[in-house]
């Protein structure tokens, strides 16, 4: 099923670790809006970025998320936030590029240099900047690009 011009709804739903674990990753049909309305968020990511967008991770059901060792209220629980790469560079270089393209995000993480996390609010986006770094074997969250 499409959504907008260049996200079809596998793309969020897919998860190898889902499907490894047989776990139900379909989005609830509650969740849809927001699932649209990130797609058409991640359009103009991808129009910012003029390169392809390949997400690693879109919605997480609680069971998934759960697996992952995602925190609770994570945003991919709620279809509002993808990890992604893209052949435009690396991710802190895509992130500097959405930044100064002016692009409307609530959180942008540079992941372990390694992806980056966006995420999407339907009504407050507060364009938060963060780096998340490994420190002594735990994840941790620095402001801005780091
Ligand atoms: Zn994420």
């Amino acid at each position: 099923m499409k959504l907008t011009e260049h996200f079809k709804l596998d793309e969020f739903t897919y998860s190898l670790t889902a499907s490894r674990l047989k776990i139900d990753n379909s989005i609830p049909a509650a969740l849809m809006p927001n699932i649209q309305l990130t797609a058409i968020k991640l359009e103009l990511v991808r129009k910012a970025l003029e390169h392809p967008i390949i997400i690693t991770s879109g919605y997480r059901c609680p069971a998934l998320n759960a697996r992952v060792g995602g925190v609770a209220s994570s945003a991919h629980t709620q279809g509002l936030a993808v990890d992604f790469r893209s052949p435009f560079g690396t991710p802190k270089q895509i992130c500097q590029r959405l930044i100064d393209a002016g692009v409307v995000f609530d959180k942008l993480i540079q992941e372990h240099n390694q992806w980056v996390h966006i995420g999407f609010s339907p009504t407050h986006n507060r364009q938060i900047v963060l780096t998340a770094v490994k420190n002594g074997g735990k994840t941790v969250y620095l402001n801005g690009l780091a």
